[in-house]
C-alpha cells in the first residue's frame, strides 16, 4: 500500500429547471428537435441584449438553501472570455466574483460514518452550445446555448471515491426534490469534473483534472483510476502536470486532453449589459416558500409514521409515490399498510402500464377504504392482487368492486365449519403433523380451507376455528 493522502474537489454542473433560457424567452426544454429553441440572443448576434429571467435567481437561493450556503446580497455577473465553436459570443456569461452563493455544506454518510463535505461557492451561469462530431464535420446544437446553470464547487475535502460518489448521491437527491433540477447525468443535465491530487504531508499535491464523466459510478471509477496513475508516477520520480484529462469507461483511465488554461487567461470583467442584483428579504423568502420537504426530513416525517429505513429509501427513490405517500398522511390509516401496498401490488401495476400513480383513479379514500379492510381480514393480499386493475382503473368503491367480484366474506360459521372438517377427513398426515408440533402443517390446511372456498371466508375467522377443531 502506498502512504499518499489523496484529496478531491468536485465541480458540478447542473441544468436549472425553468421555462425559459437565462437570458431569453427561448423554452428551456430537453429532447427538442435541434436549434428549434433558440433566438438572436441565444445566438450571440451582435447588438442584442440579454435580460435576466428571476426565475433562475429564485431557483438559486432554494439551491442556497438546500446546500447550507450564504446568500450573496449583492450580486452582479461576469464575462468569461474564450475562444470556442460552441461559445459565438467568445464569453460566457457566468458570475466569477459574487457568486450566488459561498460557505455552505452537504452532509453525506459512508459506512456509517458522517462527514460535511464543504461547497466553496455556487454560482449561475449560461450553458454553450452541444457540439456533435461526424466524421469530419462538427456541428452545433443551440438549444443548449444559454440554458441556466448553477455550478456547484466543494472545497478540496473529499478524501475518496466513495465519499465522491455519496456526495454526488446526496447533491442529486437534494436539487430533485427542491425542484431545481432532474439531475439526469445520461441526459447531461448534471455533469461532473473531478479535480484529484495526492500528496505524502498536508500541502496539497498538483491536481488533474478529469471531465466528461457519465455517471455517479464513473466518477467513483475515475478518482480509482487516477489516484493510482499519479502514484505510479510519482513512485518513478516523474511529476503530477495541472492538466485536463478526460475519463475513457471503456478503457477505464484517464486519458490527457490538454495542459490547463489559468483562470488570467479568462479576462474576467463585470458583465455591463445586466445591472447589479440586489435581493430583498421579501424576493429571498418568495422564493423559498415554494422550497418542497428534502429528503432527510422526509426521512425523519416518515419514521415517525413507523416505516422502515428500506420503506423509506424505496419511497424516496420514487418520487411521485413518495408525493402521493405525503398527501396519504393527511388521512388517518395504517401507514405501514398503505406502503407495502404502494410498494408491492401498486408499483408493479404502475410499472406493468408504465404509468405514475397520478394517472390513475386510485384516490385516497380508496386506498385507505383497502387499507381498513385488510387490517380488519374483510379481504386478503390475495383479492387486492386480483383487484388491483379494477382499483387503478375506474371509480367504483371496494365495497362496488367486491360485489361486482363477488368477494364476499362468507362469516357463516356452520359452512366454514363443513369446510374444516372436510379438509381435516382429507389430510390425516398434515392433521398428525400438527399435533406433533409441525406450525407448518397449519398454514397447509389453513390454505386447503381457502382453496375450498376460493378465498371467500374471512381468514381471521376460518384460522381461528381451524385450530380450535385441530386442537379438540
Ligand atoms: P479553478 O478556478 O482553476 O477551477 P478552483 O480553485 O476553483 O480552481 O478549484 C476547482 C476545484 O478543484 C475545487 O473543487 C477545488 O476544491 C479543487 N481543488 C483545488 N485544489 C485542489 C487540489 N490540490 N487537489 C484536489 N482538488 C483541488
Ligand atoms: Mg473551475
Amino acid at each position: 500500500m502506498s502512504n499518499y493522502i489523496p484529496t478531491i474537489g468536485l465541480e458540478v454542473h447542473v441544468e436549472i429547471k425553468s421555462k425559459s433560457k437565462l437570458f431569453s424567452s427561448s423554452a428551456n426544454s430537453y429532447g427538442m428537435a435541434t436549434n428549434t429553441s433558440v433566438n438572436v440572443i441565444d445566438l450571440g448576434y451582435p447588438g442584442t441584449l440579454p435580460t435576466l429571467n428571476k426565475e433562475i435567481i429564485r431557483q438559486g437561493i432554494r439551491a442556497c438553501k438546500v446546500l447550507n450556503c450564504k446568500i450573496n446580497r449583492k450580486m452582479h455577473f461576469d464575462r468569461k472570455n474564450y475562444f470556442y465553436p460552441d461559445n459565438p459570443k467568445n464569453y460566457q456569461i457566468t458570475q466569477n466574483r459574487t457568486p450566488i452563493g459561498t460557505d455552505g455544506y452537504v452532509e453525506i454518510e459512508v459506512d456509517g460514518i458522517k462527514k460535511k463535505i464543504g461547497i466553496s461557492d455556487i454560482h449561475i451561469e449560461e450553458d454553450t452550445c452541444k457540439s456533435a462530431h461526424r466524421g469530419n464535420v462538427s456541428l452545433l446544437d443551440f438549444n443548449r446555448a444559454g440554458v441556466p446553470l448553477i455550478e456547484i464547487v466543494t472545497t478540496p475535502s473529499i478524501s475518496n471515491d466513495k465519499e465522491a460518489m455519496a456526495y454526488l448521491t446526496k447533491l442529486k437527491e437534494l436539487l430533485f426534490y427542491a425542484n431545481i433540477s432532474d439531475c439526469k447525468m445520461e441526459e447531461g443535465s448534471m455533469r461532473c469534473d473531478a479535480n484529484v491530487s495526492i500528496s505524502k504531508n498536508e500541502n496539497l499535491g498538483t491536481r488533474t483534472e478529469t471531465k466528461n464523466i457519465s455517471s455517479i459510478r464513473n466518477v467513483g471509477l475515475a478518482i480509482q483510476k487516477e489516484i493510482e496513475r499519479q502514484e505510479k508516477v510519482l513512485e518513478n520520480n516523474g511529476k503530477i502536470n495541472e492538466e485536463t484529462r478526460r475519463f475513457d469507461d471503456k478503457l477505464e483511465e484517464t486519458l490527457l486532453m490538454r495542459v490547463k488554461e489559468t483562470g488570467n487567461d479568462y479576462r474576467y470583467f463585470i458583465e455591463p449589459d445586466i445591472p447589479y442584483l440586489i435581493l430583498t428579504d421579501e424576493f429571498i423568502d418568495d422564493a423559498l416558500k415554494t422550497l418542497p420537504l428534502l429528503p432527510d426530513e422526509l426521512r425523519e416525517k416518515y419514521s415517525k409514521v413507523g416505516l422502515s429505513s428500506l420503506q423509506i429509501e424505496k419511497l424516496i427513490n420514487n418520487r411521485s409515490l413518495n408525493d402521493y405517500f405525503l398527501g396519504l398522511l393527511d388521512y388517518e390509516t395504517n401507514y405501514v399498510t398503505a406502503v407495502n401496498l404502494l410498494l408491492s401490488d401498486i408499483s408493479s401495476y404502475l410499472n406493468k402500464h408504465n404509468k405514475v400513480i397520478t394517472d390513475t383513479h386510485l384516490s385516497y379514500e380508496k386506498l385507505v377504504s383497502v387499507v381498513k379492510a385488510l387490517e380488519d381480514k374483510e379481504i386478503s393480499n390475495k383479492n387486492v392482487k386480483d383487484l388491483i386493475d379494477s382499483l387503478m382503473e375506474n371509480d367504483l368503491t371496494l365495497k362496488e368492486l367486491k360485489k361486482e367480484f363477488k368477494i364476499e366474506n362468507i362469516t357463516d360459521d356452520s359452512f366454514i365449519k363443513e369446510v374444516i372438517t372436510k379438509v381435516i377427513e382429507n389430510n390425516p398426515d398434515s392433521v398428525n403433523d400438527y399435533k406433533s408440533g409441525h406450525d407448518r402443517a397449519l398454514k397447509y390446511l389453513m390454505g386447503q380451507v381457502m382453496k375450498e372456498t376460493k378465498g371467500a371466508v374471512n381468514p381471521k375467522l376460518a384460522s381461528d376455528m381451524l385450530e380450535n377443531e385441530l386442537n379438540k
